[in-house]
């Protein structure tokens, strides 16, 4: 069993180090296909913030533990006939890339719950057949996320491709993307980029969140099926 605690330990120095240096990045633990307790243990350590790629699975990891009061984040792609429950279900997508399901997001959080925080996803290195916008259709999206109340536009999310990101060129253009969409809609705070590969260089290039997860829970367990 890889040693959570030191591997937690590790990365929030490595964040705090950032934060001494006047730049504030969060973890985001990504938790898919890793069983409850794991989350539970991790949750025990201090992590309050998870991210889940399947929603069936993700939906009973989140009914399990809901009495901990942990953060929800989809950051897997979000089928429009999913948006009900993901909506029900997560405090964040960080995974909307088409117009199509914003109306739907918004229609489907329920009125108890504060507005369902999003993130766009872009694809950046325009790889053919990714998820995510192009970055040219990132500001009309944008806009009309900003248009529903019940959804709170945060910023913007990426995965470059892993061939090459860690020359920092991807990285970059999202942190360009952002500041240009930022003067616009000034209420943004989030640029979710960097995985456990290549977080150092994402955050040279101006993160704010990183998605981590082999490093911090070890290999992942092979995944039983969404049904
Ligand atoms: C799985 C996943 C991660 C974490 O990947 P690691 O390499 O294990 O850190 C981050 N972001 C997304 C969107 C993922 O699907």
């Amino acid at each position: 069993m890889p040693d959570l605690a030191q591997n937690l330990l590790f990365l929030q120095n490595a964040l705090a180090a950032c934060a001494a240096g006047g730049q504030s990045v969060g973890l985001l633990a990504v938790s898919k296909t890793q069983a409850a307790e794991r989350v539970a243990e991790c949750a025990a350590l201090g992590q309050r913030a998870f991210g889940e790629n399947y929603v069936q699975e993700a939906v009973a990891k989140i009914s399990a533990l809901s009495a901990l009061g942990l953060e929800w984040h989809l950051i897997g792609p979000l089928q429009s006939n999913k948006c009900k429950t993901v909506a029900e279900h997560f405090d964040w997508v960080q995974t909307v890339d088409r117009e199509k399901i914003v109306p739907l997001l918004a229609q489907y959080r329920p009125a108890s719950l504060p507005p369902l925080n999003v993130l766009i996803q872009v694809n950046i290195d325009e790889e053919p057949g990714k998820s995510g916008c192009a970055p040219e259709a990132a500001g009309r999206l944008a806009d009309l996320i900003d248009s529903f109340p019940r959804l709170r536009l945060r910023g913007l999310m990426a995965i470059p491709d892993p061939a090459h990101s860690t020359d920092g060129a991807a990285f970059e253009r999202m942190h360009a993307l952002y500041r240009s969409l930022l003067q616009r809609h000034p209420q943004m705070d989030t640029l979710s980029m960097g995985m456990s590969d290549d977080y150092p260089v994402a955050i040279a290039h101006g993160a704010t969140l990183v998605r981590v997860g082999s490093a911090l829970f070890g290999p992942r367990p092979p995944r039983s099926e969404d049904p």
